[in-house]
């Protein structure tokens, strides 16, 4: 089932509202600047005009004896055209501001005052300026002085209607505008199309997600096959469930290891007890009951205990002691320990230790590696063996190597690979007999990652086993650290 998401809060409506926001400003500003363009266009094209009638005023009107004389010829249909287009919006008065020629639209504009007459006079070059007449219409008017035949001064004023320009620039705007009205909502109809197309492959990975869940975490989301960042996000997931998966099993198989392992002790307790209850007479017999409930009981907390010790070391509640260790004396230690039990199955313990390899680590932890890794070789060696323990520096690199080789019962290439792994035991008629719980190397494993260390294995099935551990060098400067020993814990195969 898709989940609901609020119609504003959808991705959807957000890409189409922001690309609607953009698309209508962006053509609000190109409106905005046409009709700019078109105002200077068509008010020029006006006050081009302007100057035509403002030049051919000199040659059609002068004043003699304080009175305005038309030159025209009134037979000339040029001329008298020409005197119109003068005639429409003009005024001419005398320096005090005394009407001489007056248009009765320059009236509806309003005759300037004497002082703004005084004041236009003296200017050194005609004014333009805009000025509206009752009704609102604008008019462009040039205005400066005109001289008689005796070189007296007359003000002089003539104009030209904006009325088109406005009228032009007006219907523009109204236009254009009412045009958007129908263009947005078309566009936004567009971009919900658009963006629903855009989403609708998320809606599907979304879909195909949800069919995922703890049962089936194998299944993937088919990758699309653009390479787009869809397929980049889909591929990211997909490798997370497998992750997730691999993590599941992990758990899954950890709980089935954990109560067959603890179900093995716990019956043969309770059989015991069983067997003491109904069958035992004598005190000596119950006693012997106990005591084989006891050694049971006995490996069921050691399971306990190691599978506490391990979780807390993965949960990352062990803080390693770290100190200077002579990696020699501990190796040496070790080896002591275990020639007892090496003679007693007949297997010959060597060491070979190169002198002063120092290594930052945990003493206890460091023993405790030994230890493990020394008691398998003892035990999957039979009778007669060698096991061969080697400590040295590295050749080309500042670490510290420890080789513990046996000649042991060896693991096939099939088992290879998991014998890291929690309660992983192989199982053969050689290794049956042999008492163990399958938790030492995955302890081994994280205490050779804790200290930034390698662990290697090879072995060949009959021929023997050696586990070779690489583990950073204490130098006098600190620790080494190497490229080429990541700290990884991945087995090799033969
Ligand atoms: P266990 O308690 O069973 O020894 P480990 O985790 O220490 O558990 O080892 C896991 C498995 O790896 C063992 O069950 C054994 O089959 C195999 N193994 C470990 N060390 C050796 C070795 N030196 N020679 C042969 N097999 C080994």
């Amino acid at each position: 089932m898709r989940p609901r998401i609020g119609l504003f809060r959808g991705l959807r409506f957000r890409l189409t509202f922001s690309y609607l926001l953009l698309f209508s400003a962006l053509l609000v500003v190109i409106g905005l600047y046409f009709r700019h363009n078109l105002q200077v266009q068509t008010e020029g094209d006006v006050r081009a005009v302007l100057e035509e009638v403002w030049g051919e005023a000199k040659g059609y009107l002068r004043i003699e004896n304080a009175r305005p004389l038309w030159t025209a010829d009134p037979d000339d249909p040029e001329d008298a055209h020409i005197k119109d287009r003068l005639s429409l919006v003009l005024l001419l008065t005398d320096s005090n501001g005394n009407v001489l020629i007056d248009s009765p639209t320059y009236d509806s504009i309003g005759i300037d005052s004497p002082d703004e007459i005084r004041r236009i006079m003296a200017l050194k070059e005609p004014e333009v300026h805009i000025r509206t007449d009752a009704a609102g219409t604008p008019y462009i008017i040039k205005a400066w002085y005109m001289l008689d035949d005796h070189g007296q001064r007359y003000f002089f004023a003539i104009g030209r209607s904006l009325a088109d320009s406005v009228r032009t620039v007006k219907t523009f705007t109204r236009d254009y505008f009412l045009s958007l009205l129908a263009i947005i909502p078309l566009t936004g109809l567009l971009g919900w199309a658009l963006a629903g197309r855009a989403i609708q492959p998320v809606n599907e990975v979304a879909q195909a997600a949800q069919k995922i869940t703890g049962s089936n975490l194998s299944l993937q989301i088919p990758l699309r096959g653009s390479g787009d960042e869809l397929d980049h996000l889909i591929g990211s997931f997909n490798r997370m469930t497998t992750r997730l998966e691999d993590s599941f099993e992990q758990i899954r198989r950890f709980s089935t290891d954990v109560s067959h392992e603890l179900r093995t002790p716990l019956t043969a307790i309770r059989g015991q007890l069983e067997v003491a209850l109904f069958t035992a007479e004598t005190a000596e017999q119950y006693r012997d009951a106990m005591v084989n409930a006891l050694e049971d009981v006995e490996q069921l907390s050691s399971i306990v205990r190691a599978l506490l010790l391990l979780s807390q070391a993965e949960s990352g509640q062990l803080v390693l002691q770290k100190s200077s260790l002579d990696l020699g004396d501990v190796t040496e230690d070790v080896v002591d320990q275990f020639q007892i039990p090496a003679e007693e199955k007949h297997v010959r313990l060597t060491a070979r230790i190169e002198p002063g390899m120092k290594i930052l680590a945990d003493r206890v932890q460091i023993e405790r590696l030994f230890s493990n890794l020394l008691s398998n070789a003892i035990k999957y060696t039979p009778e007669g063996g060698t096991v061969q323990v080697r400590v040295r520096r590295d050749e080309k690199q500042n670490w510290a190597r420890i080789e513990i080789e046996d000649t042991g019962v060896g693991i096939s290439a099939e088992n290879l690979p998991h014998i890291f792994d929690r309660f992983y035991r192989v199982r053969n008629a050689e290794t049956n007999l042999i008492q163990g719980l399958g938790l030492g190397l995955s302890f081994v494993a994280w205490i050779v990652k804790a200290h930034g260390g390698q662990i290697d294995v090879t072995s060949s099935v009959g021929a023997g086993t050696r586990f070779t551990i690489h583990l950073p060098a204490e130098t006098p400067t600190g620790i080494a650290v190497s490229e080429e020993h990541p700290a990884a814990v991945e087995p090799q195969r033969l």
